[in-house]
């Protein structure tokens, strides 16, 4: 038995009446929270109490589409001013190049970067298994760093002999690929409460991927009760290409190889028109929204509003670090915010008098990374900051340079309006993940000089 007591900070709960304390405090107990409210109202001894006065304090975020591999493939210089497949086509030959030891560093470089930007539950799709990497090396780099953590295996079966797009050399058989998914299920995944690993089935995408891989992916991923990911209507390529070898836009293909229900979300989907977004909203599909890296590749922007307005779950990834070129998902919260509105200004959205369409909220961009990511991974027990569900959140000291003048008027809104910055302390199931600033669980010194020693020798073998 561990108890925490955090007080004295504002608190967000997220919660169905958007409660907020302006001095509030959590009390917890073995990971989750027993009590929630105004300080004085709190129990006033636990094992471990944290005076939060001056701090915000939300329910940790959620990122739900992320290649924490790309790390070690940063700004590579062919591929800073290329769009999805040109990028894609110079960068699979140095991903093949990847070994256990690159996945393992890449994870924890990734994973420690979103733990400074406030995450505490993490999706990663991983598709690429070179050199023997596995699935395996990235869930053990993900629980020396303490987030919660959702790994997709991801897959390629179709190569260029089969009119994909990534070279035959790091594709996969889909035999292999089926049994793996198996035994990783099997191995890993874990329905309870509190859960700090579930596997997730993702086959890449389209144009990497052939359709009995699709569909036996979906049939393997509905007898264990796993859910299924993978990238959709990305880019206009990617619709002409769907046209082109299925008949189909992506979306239609989706439908066409059982890929859609409520346990099926999708990354990007940016370009979809409005019969597509009635289907999402008919069978439930999830969302994961990654502004910057559709920016970045100069793929779109994704309907939001119209998600949003059909009650479609939509959730923040910050995608792979090689098309971010960062893992920060509270600069994600504030790039979604502003993106939205530049969407709702070209579509006339907030020109109505009616006061339901104007402009994305901070608030509403928050809530879209904690809760909307809970919610598109199928989570209940995080996402919000109630009695009974994980103690999982982040603080930061509104003390700072970058916030003064702005946390005074709103604390809230100034963590997404004002510059993104490091968080304070970050809090996975009561237990200390960042703390003053500093990672905890690692050293991040030593960290940097192993990831950047991967990555030259990733990028100079030949
Ligand atoms: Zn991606």
């Amino acid at each position: 038995m561990s108890t925490l007591l955090v007080k004295h900070a504002y608190i967000v709960t997220m919660d169905d009446r958007h409660r907020e304390y302006p001095d509030g405090g959590i009390f917890v107990r073995d990971g989750f929270i027993e009590h929630i409210g105004h300080t004085g109202e709190l129990p006033i001894t636990a094992d471990v109490i944290l005076d939060l006065s001056g701090h915000v304090l939300l329910p940790g975020l959620v990122n739900t589409h992320h290649h924490f591999y790309q790390t070690l493939t940063r700004v590579v210089p062919p591929a800073q001013d290329a769009n999805l497949f040109n990028w894609l086509k110079t960068l699979y030959p140095i991903w093949a190049r990847l070994t256990p030891d690159d996945i393992f560093i890449s994870t924890q470089t990734a994973l420690t970067e979103l733990a400074l930007s406030g995450c505490t539950t993490a999706s990663d799709h991983l598709y690429l298994f070179p050199n023997g990497s596995k699935l395996d090396d990235e869930i053990a780099a993900a629980k020396e760093v303490g987030l919660r953590l959702h790994a997709s295996r991801g897959s390629m079966s179709r190569g260029e002999s089969k009119g994909g797009l990534p070279p035959d050399s790091v594709v996969d058989t889909e035999k292999h690929i089926l049994k793996d998914s198996q035994r990783l299920i099997e191995k890993y995944h874990d329905f309870v409460p509190g859960t700090m690993i579930q596997i997730v089935l993702a086959p890449c995408s389209p144009f990497s991927v052939t359709s009995d891989l699709m569909r036996e992916s979906a049939k393997l991923a509905r007898e264990y009760g796993v859910h299924l990911h993978t990238h959709l209507a990305e880019t206009e390529d990617e619709e002409q290409f769907c046209l082109d070898m299925f008949g189909h836009r992506p979306v239609s293909y989706m439908q066409e190889v059982d890929w859609v229900g409520e346990d099926v979300w999708f990354a990007h989907a940016v370009w979809v028109n409005d019969e597509e977004i009635k289907t999402f909203q008919h069978y439930c599909c999830g969302v994961a929204h990654c502004p910057t890296s559709n920016m970045r590749l100069a793929s779109g922007i994704a309907p939001i509003r119209k998600y949003r307005n059909a009650g479609i779950n939509v959730g923040l990834g910050v995608d792979g670090s090689a098309s971010n070129d960062g893992s920060h998902l509270l600069a994600e919260v504030r790039q979604a915010m502003l993106l939205a509105r530049v969407k709702e200004g070209i579509t006339g959205f907030s020109l109505s008098n009616d006061p339901s369409r104007k402009l994305m909220t901070a608030r509403e961009a928050l809530y879209l990374g904690t809760r909307g990511g809970a919610a598109v991974l199928g989570r209940t027990d995080i996402g919000s900051l109630e009695a009974g569900k994980c103690a999982d959140f982040f603080a930061m000291d509104m003390n700072r340079l970058e916030f003064a003048g702005g946390g005074v008027h709103d604390p809230v809104s100034a963590l997404v309006f004002c510059q993104p910055v490091r968080v304070d302390y970050t809090v996975v199931g009561g237990k200390f993940i960042v703390s003053e600033g500093n990672v905890v669980t690692l050293d991040e010194r030593k960290l940097i000089k192993k990831h950047n020693k991967a990555a030259k020798r990733l990028l100079s073998d030949s």
